[in-house]
């Protein structure tokens, strides 16, 4: 029997970018194609992408890319890779028609092939096959995948909650993972998202009582920002707008298109008439209205951050307005929501914020979910996933409380490869990963040396030197001039430095004045160290040399 290896590309020790290869023989599997979003070191970075290498030196295997669901750490960064790759991708038809509508801002979707399949179904994928089984989320449609291999099955959870009472009505099937745990789990690829909330997670069935009540007490308009992909959240708003005798309408442009899918192919119930366009708002009174609005993490492009600078001109947010935050802050995010937030009170609205009322509900398990997930399975190793390394440590010890002895609980890294044999599993030299930065512009990566030039510009600004030679005569001609952009130490330093410059300048003989690169290196050089060294600041120096 062949070796089992199972690689994440991404989403190991980190909540993005979710890519995880299954391979067997001559077969391999893609579980989830996902992005993350930047660090704040990342100047001018957008999105952050698996690299593909690994994918790329094995395009011949490759029997599927197979996604759990539709949101952007699962399925974001198909754009960059299908374009280079030509495999089907196996999903339901809710997570086929958000990735066909966000592959069409990108590329051409005439080649992309796509397998639809509903929960419970099972696809071969050479020797390996794999079986969908519902979970519920916060998007419709998500299920985890029994990957069965000749070991046993690799089980990825997906991300997931056990939601008794869910929006749509249709429940994790526990039935399902019980017979698979009794069938034998060799692997849980496991969601560690919440597995430090202890107890309990809320069912998203409770944000209704939430959302009512604000709208209830609201005097004027209602604005509700939250991801545009969260249908269930959705679907309970225009719930209350109907009860409550308003009205819906939506700003920013994901919104809108979502909305419309979702109608179209029916997972969002409403009378015609509950749903308005934009522009029809002012035949209505302020109480009669609710907006949806992208926004809720403080983007700076989102209708929302667009309105509380009144850069919006469809929609202006006015006294008396009141805004629902209904999505949880992802880490790092906050600083940019608050802002937003103060620019909003600033406007006279009244803002209600997650921690006020019970406006959301994570998507993810609890520690008690997750402990029921882990005894339905049964599994023989652990791997938690999709959480920082702060949540796999706390994973771990849940396990071995659990009694799962330490050497079958894994923490892996991005790229580790975790094989397993018949008599043993153990973790082998990492494959080609990294992580691969793009700006707004496309597909072109920012590499390290571009965002450590970055870094230093937005630290510490950037002085220019300029000066003249004359080749021939092997002479400086004039004095060297220095322009200075975002740097803020005392213009002294400045000084000094072309002072320094001037002397270091005057001891160099003609032949070594005609090698202008020297003289280019040198003027940096000086500038640079007389900079620091007067004021402990470390700008960027560009020395520019004109020959006459
Ligand atoms: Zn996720
Ligand atoms: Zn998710």
């Amino acid at each position: 029997m062949s070796t089992l290896k199972v690689v994440p590309l991404g989403g190991a020790g980190e909540i993005g970018k979710n890519c995880t290869v299954v391979e067997q023989g001559d077969d391999l599997i893609v579980v989830d194609v996902g992005l993350s979003f930047p660090h704040e070191e990342h100047y001018g970075v957008d999105i952050v992408v698996p690299d593909f290498t690994y994918l790329l030196e094995n395009r011949e295997k490759i029997r599927g890319i197979f996604l759990t669901h539709a949101h952007e750490d699962h399925v974001g960064a198909l754009s960059f890779l299908l374009p280079h790759l030509k495999v089907p991708l196996v999903c339901t038809q809710f997570t086929a028609a958000m990735v066909r509508s966000k592959l069409e801002e990108r590329m051409h979707i005439k080649d992309v092939e796509f397998k639809i399949v509903n929960p419970g179904d099972k696809v071969d994928a050479g020797q390996l096959s794999v079986e969908f089984v519902r979970v519920t989320h916060s998007i419709p449609e998500t299920c985890a995948l029994a990957v069965r291999t000749e070991h046993g099955v690799v089980f990825f959870t997906a991300d997931f909650k056990f939601d008794f009472s869910p929006v749509d009505g249709k429940q994790t099937d526990m039935t399902r993972l019980s017979e698979i745990g009794e069938e034998g789990v060799v692997l849980l690829m496991s969601d560690s998202t919440n597995v430090d909330r202890p107890g309990w997670g809320p069912s998203e069935s409770i944000v209704v009582e939430g959302l009512r009540r604000v709208v209830q007490q609201a005097p004027g308009r209602v604005l509700v920002t939250m991801f545009s992909s969260n249908i269930h959240r959705m679907q309970q708003v225009f719930d209350v707008a109907r009860e409550t005798g308003r009205k819906v309408t939506s700003t920013g442009r994901r919104m809108e298109t979502t909305i419309d899918m979702c109608r179209r192919l029916e997972y969002l119930r409403l009378p015609h008439d509950l749903y308005i366009r934009i522009d029809d708002v002012g035949k209505y009174a302020a109480n009669e209205i609710i907006v949806l609005t992208t926004g809720s993490q403080g983007e700076p492009m989102a209708a929302l951050s667009q309105m509380s600078r009144k850069e919006y001109s469809r929609l202006q947010v006015a006294e008396g307005d009141t805004i629902v935050y209904s999505a949880r802050p992802i880490p790092g995010n906050e600083g940019a929501i608050m802002r937003v937030v103060n620019r909003l009170y600033k406007m006279g609205a009244n803002v209600v914020l997650d921690s006020d009322s019970p406006i959301h509900a994570s998507g993810h398990a609890y520690q008690e979910e997750i402990k029921l997930m882990v005894n339905l399975l049964k599994p023989f190793y652990i791997a938690p996933v999709h959480g920082e390394p702060r949540h796999q440590h706390v994973y771990n010890e849940l396990a071995q409380q659990m009694g799962w002895p330490e050497h079958r609980v894994f923490t892996l890294s991005n790229g580790d490869c975790l094989c397993m044999d018949d008599e043993k599993a153990w973790i082998d030299q990492p494959v080609v990963w990294g992580e691969v930065l793009i700006d707004q512009h496309g597909n072109v990566p920012v590499n390290d040396e571009v965002l450590g030039q970055r870094a230093a510009l937005a630290h510490d600004g950037v002085i220019v030197v300029s000066l003249a030679l004359d080749v021939k005569a092997g002479d400086i001609v004039g004095k060297p001039e220095a322009q200075v952009r975002g740097f803020s130490g005392p213009e002294e330093a400045v000084f000094d430095a072309l002072d320094d410059l001037c002397g270091a300048l005057a001891k160099l003989l003609p032949n070594e004045v005609r090698d202008v690169d020297k003289v280019r290196v040198l003027a940096a050089e000086t500038v640079r160290k007389t900079v620091s060294r007067r004021c402990q600041q470390r700008p960027v120096v560009i020395s520019v040399v004109c020959e006459i």
